[in-house]
């Protein structure tokens, strides 16, 4: 075993160095910007990473400037990324790092995980890029490259634990994931260019059809919503009401959004009671909006109401709609409402 894990290593160490991406986190030590890269890039396609990336660090250019900032305006950046806890606890942990370790991230694993939003994965990921600590960080792609290289279904971190006990173990982590992004994908891998393929062992054998174990795909769940894009005529001003702090879009602003099923006439019947001062309350659309396991259909709705008070602290009457944090759902529940405006 021994013997392949060199073999492995020096495979992956040496097709890094010729082959990784360009990527702006690559060209920097600041072990802040790279763990911004690292919970960016978790559920989130690289190209969509790299603006946001360069947005969150020219806004908040330092661990004490996140820490300074408000929720919201952490909220505001990130919008569009989606997983918007993964925000909150970016925020929560600055503010961590800021009081216990003075605004330096500590530099390895064990104080790392201590920190909000730092589970395994990313502790790893930080401790071994940024600071070299020879620990391994294992995602999904880990988990498919490495149980085909060592023909396993059981858990491969003790082979990954292994392979990073390297002097380099930045560079062995990140071929790790950087193959299992560009050549050891899910379904058909490109064997014939990949530098692992002499000590593959599902390769070697023709089984890679068997690795990884096949994972029970969870059921997507249908929800059915509707929503009341409100404005008042005069001021053009919109209402938006502030999501609860826990759950989907925490925080979060949105149009009067509420979830149920119901015909059309029971719907406009229920936005009716809800807002007995509404006028002019037509349907526009319906539009769906997937996430990873659930499937939301929004009838979406509009209205005019005369006036604008809000009526519980977590409503405002606005006009600039985009100076607010809003999910991805309300920008399509807008757009789909806008022509009726
Ligand atoms: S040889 Fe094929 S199966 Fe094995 S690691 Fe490379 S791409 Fe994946």
């Amino acid at each position: 075993m021994k013997s392949k894990n060199t073999a492995t290593q020096k495979a992956l160490y040496t097709w890094y160095q010729k082959n990784k991406r360009d990527l702006p986190w690559r060209k920097t030590h600041d072990p802040y910007a790279i763990w911004i890269s690292e919970i960016m890039l978790q559920q989130t396609r690289v190209d969509t990473v790299i603006d946001y990336w360069h947005r969150f660090l020219s806004t908040f250019p330092t661990v004490f400037d996140l820490a300074n900032a408000s929720e919201e305006g952490v909220l505001q950046i990130w919008q569009g990324l989606g997983y918007y806890r993964r925000a909150k606890l970016l925020h929560k942990a600055s503010k961590q790092i800021v009081k216990t370790y003075n605004g330096k991230l500590p530099s390895t694993k064990q104080e790392l995980i201590k920190l909000s939003g730092f589970g395994e994965y990313t502790s790893g990921a930080v401790a071994s890029i940024a600071f070299g600590q020879k620990v391994p960080c294992v995602d999904g792609n880990v988990i498919r490259v490495l149980s085909r290289v060592y023909a396993t279904h059981k858990d491969v971190t003790p082979f990954a634990n292994d392979l990073a006990n390297h002097s380099d173990p930045s560079s062995i982590n990140q071929a790790i994931m950087e193959i299992g992004a560009l050549i050891c994908v899910p379904k058909n891998p490109k064997c014939l260019i990949c530098p692992l393929r002499n000590t593959c062992e599902a390769y070697q054998t023709q089984n890679i059809s068997l690795f990884p174990a096949p994972r029970k795909k969870a059921k997507v769940k249908n929800i059915y919503a509707c929503a009341l894009v409100l404005q008042n005529p005069k001021t053009k001003k919109y209402l938006l009401c502030k999501r609860p702090d826990q759950g989907r879009w925490a925080g979060m602003w949105e149009f009067p959004y509420f979830e149920g099923k119901k015909t059309k006439n029971q719907t406009k019947e229920f936005l009716q009671s809800e807002f007995p001062k509404v006028q002019k309350l037509q349907k526009t659309g319906t539009i769906s909006h997937q996430l990873t396991h659930q499937n939301i259909v929004v009838d979406v709705f509009v209205g005019y109401q005369a006036t604008s008070k809000a009526r519980t602290p977590v409503e405002q009457w606005v006009v600039d709609l985009y100076s607010y944090p809003t999910s991805v759902l309300t920008k399509k529940i807008l757009g789909a409402s806008l022509p009726h405006l």
